[in-house]
This record gives structure tokens, C-alpha cells and sequence, in this order.
């Protein structure tokens, strides 16, 4: 890994670092200001491949400190409350109750627009000025997204939208600005802004021990925003061991850095959908990706292949699917099909039923050789079925240009997934 890393290192580019240059000087400087010391060894630089990160100077070992954030240089609910907004969230009369990442994703996009006169304006200058999350998407380009996609787009963008309006009839009739007169909701909180700052928090915000708060809030109060951390970057082969006292929030790296590599923390065990969804980006050979299956697709492969099964298909056979969640999960991933999956398709396509027999069958994963020969069977069918589906889906997305950063990542992670679908063909059925 450390090899890897030092290849990384050694691709800078050397000219895009400017921009980066002066706003991590000035969050640093503004940090130490704040008698925040950031480790000597831990410094910022741009990556080719990742763009923005941290890399070491030393030799770090297991277990080594990465960072220890003062808990005041964290932006959590109780700062939003403190601050000149902090009162429209708090007034009895709302009927709903706010999320932790609408109420700082309001809180970013009010201090953005105070400029230089915020506390906060070094952090939010060293911000990226764009993201590449799906929310970014052109309607033209999210019609062109395989449908398992798109659903996860719409989700996506529903909570934006619904956050936003919440947010537009919280500031109601406070129609100028007291601080610079402009109109709040066209200029301040207009919903560019808005969304951008809710991007922000999407992608950057770290889970902090939950506390109460003064918010009616819908969701636990363990949002936090934190400057300098936010520029570790993520990979999947890495732990972080997180460390929270009254005062401080701090990292541990779980594995080894080589000197000058960058060094990388782990956002959690995610899948390349959850990856691109959530932080927008994608990564090779993710050994937690998954390609999603649905219920329809395994059923028209049966019904294609085991015709008399499906006729006599009963109704206790769906209440065990039911019963045991046996829809949930449909999935491939580099292990192959998932546990669900395989249960799915035997109930599909078993002969005969009795419920006992079969639930011992499925979790046992005791299965007499004729009925493994038709789960295979079906296996084989649908990747087949997938792996063409996939490859069309690759074909037509490549068609679509010029297309934006955020699409190309989608049609880079349908690659990476028809790639995951072609080893697991070759891996089950390909003789050797
Ligand atoms: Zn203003």
C-alpha cells in the first residue's frame, strides 16, 4: 500500500495547488489563531486521483494520532443556535421538526454569505466550490441513469427539496437581510446557495457522540462539520479508530503510512452506490461494492426457465419471502450472490413446498443437488441477463456528451459494476 501511495504522491500537480495553496495556508493560520495546533508531520497537498488531501511527512504507525480537534472548532446544532440564525429554529410554532443537516447546511449557507465578516470564513473558503454528487445531475443526464440508480437520485433530491421549502417558510415574512439588506430568500438563501452548503454537509460532516438540543429535531443530534479534518480523504482499505472527549475530537489511523503518502481515513464500509450517492465519488475494485438485484428481475429469469414452478407458485411461499425479508438485500457482490438472493430464488423456484423444510433448507444452506443445479441455473441467467442489461446501459451513457464531472462518475461506476458482474460470471461458470 505504502508504494501505492508514494506513486500518488509523486503525480502532483504542482500548478493546480495555488488555489488550494493560499486557503489551506489561511485555515491552518486561522486555526492556530483558534489554539488549535495541527500535528507538524500532517500536511495538505493536491492528488491527482483524489484531488485534495493529507498526506505525512514521517513514518506513521498503527494506532498514531492523525488529528485532535478542539470540540469548539466543530460546527454542530449548538453552534447554529448560538449564532444570529440560531433563534428561527428554535421559536415554538414550527410543526416540523428540522434535521441536523438542514439546520447546518442554513447555518453554512448564511455564514457563506457573510464573507470575510464571518468567524467561520477561513473554513468555508478552504470548502470545495463545487461537488460532484448526483444532486448536481442535469435532468437531461439523471433520465439517461439505469433505473437503481435514478431511485437513489430522486431520494436524493427529494430531501433537498423538502428541506429547502421547510427552510423558506421558516424565514417567512423576514424578507431583507438586517445584515447586508439584500432579500433573504433570492439572495442569502436562495436555493443554489442552499444546496451547495447542503453538499457541503452530505459530504464532509463526521457522527459526534449525540447531545440534546434546544432544535425540535427529527434526527439524532450527531452532525458535525470539522475543519482541516474534512480534508482526509476516503479509502476502502483503511480503518479510523475516532476518539471523543468533552474537549476534543480525535483520529486514530488502524494502519501504517509511509512517509510524504497520502493518508487516508475511512468513511465507512460503503458500496460504490452509497459512495456516489452520499459523497460523490466512486472507487475501483471496492471490496464493499454490491450490484443491486430487485425481485422482478430474479422472477422473469425463472419464469423464463422453470415454467411449471411458477404456476403453482402459493401464497405461503411469499409470506416465508415475507416473513424472512428475503427481498431485502438482493444483491452481487465480489463473494457472489448474496445469502438473500440464493433464498430468493430457491422459493421462486423450488418444487413443492413446506415451510419447515424450506426455511431449514435456506439457513442451513442445505440444498440436494438438483435444486443447487437450478439456482445456478437462474444465477447464471440473470448475470447473463445483467451483464447485457449493464453493457447496453454502459454503451448509451457514453453517448451523452458533453455530460458534467457528477456523470461521469455515474457511468464510471456502472462500468465498475458490469466489471464486478463479468468476474462473478467468470468466477461460477467459466471452466477453468
Ligand atoms: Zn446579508
Amino acid at each position: 500500500m505504502g508504494r501505492l501511495q508514494r506513486k500518488r504522491k509523486r503525480k502532483w500537480k504542482k500548478g493546480v495547488v495555488e488555489d488550494g495553496d493560499s486557503v489551506c495556508s489561511k485555515l491552518v493560520q486561522w486555526m492556530g489563531e483558534k489554539d488549535c495546533a495541527l500535528p507538524d508531520n500532517i500536511r495538505w497537498a493536491y492528488f491527482n486521483d483524489t484531488g485534495r488531501g493529507l498526506f505525512s511527512t514521517t513514518y506513521l504507525q498503527k494506532d498514531s494520532l492523525l488529528i485532535r480537534l478542539p470540540k469548539r472548532l466543530l460546527i454542530t446544532v449548538h453552534t447554529v443556535l448560538q449564532s444570529c440564525i440560531g433563534n428561527w429554529f428554535c421559536r415554538a410554532d414550527h410543526s416540523q421538526a428540522f434535521s441536523n443537516q438542514q439546520v447546518l447546511a442554513a447555518f453554512i449557507t448564511w455564514e457563506r454569505h457573510l464573507g470575510h465578516e464571518s468567524r467561520w470564513d477561513a473554513y468555508i473558503r478552504s470548502l470545495p466550490r463545487e461537488y460532484t454528487t448526483p444532486l448536481m445531475l442535469s435532468g437531461r443526464e439523471k433520465a439517461a441513469l439505469p433505473t437503481y440508480l435514478r431511485d437513489g437520485v430522486h431520494v436524493q433530491e427529494r430531501m433537498v427539496v423538502e428541506a429547502y421549502k421547510q427552510l423558506v417558510s421558516t424565514i417567512g415574512k423576514r424578507s431583507l437581510c438586517e445584515h447586508c439588506g439584500k432579500s433573504l430568500l433570492a439572495d442569502v438563501f436562495s436555493f443554489p446557495s442552499f444546496q451547495w452548503a447542503w453538499n457541503t454537509v452530505n459530504t464532509r460532516a463526521v457522527y459526534v457522540k449525540p447531545t440534546t438540543s434546544a432544535v425540535k429535531l427529527r434526527d439524532e443530534n450527531t452532525l458535525a462539520l470539522a475543519p482541516f479534518l474534512d480534508l482526509f480523504n476516503h479509502s476502502c482499505l483503511t480503518n479510523t479508530t475516532v476518539e471523543e472527549t468533552a474537549e476534543a475530537y480525535c483520529l486514530f489511523s488502524s494502519g501504517e503510512w509511509q512517509p510524504n503518502s497520502q493518508v487516508f481515513i475511512s468513511y465507512g464500509p460503503h458500496s460504490n452506490c452509497k459512495l456516489y450517492l452520499e459523497y460523490g465519488f466512486v472507487v475501483r475494485s471496492n471490496p464493499h461494492d454490491v450490484v443491486p438485484v430487485t425481485a422482478e428481475e430474479v422472477d422473469q429469469v425463472v419464469n423464463s426457465i422453470c415454467e411449471v414452478t411458477s404456476k403453482t407458485f402459493c401464497k405461503a411461499r411469499n409470506e416465508l419471502i415475507q416473513q424472512n425479508r428475503l427481498t431485502e438485500n438482493l444483491c452481487f457482490s465480489n463473494e457472489g450472490p448474496s445469502f438473500t438472493l440464493q433464498a430468493y430464488i430457491f422459493l421462486r423456484a423450488a418444487c413443492g413446498f413446506d415451510k419447515n423444510l424450506f426455511q431449514q433448507k435456506i439457513f442451513a444452506y442445505e440444498f440436494t443437488e438438483v435444486e443447487r443445479d437450478i439456482i445456478n441455473k437462474i444465477i447464471l441467467g440473470l448475470l447473463c441477463d445483467k451483464i447485457e442489461d449493464y453493457q447496453q446501459q454502459v454503451s448509451s451513457m457514453s453517448q451523452l456528451s458533453p455530460c458534467s464531472e457528477s456523470f461521469g462518475l455515474a457511468r464510471t461506476l456502472v462500468k465498475y459494476h458490469l466489471e464486478l458482474l463479468e468476474c462473478i460470471h467468470k468466477k461460477l461458470f467459466m471452466v477453468k
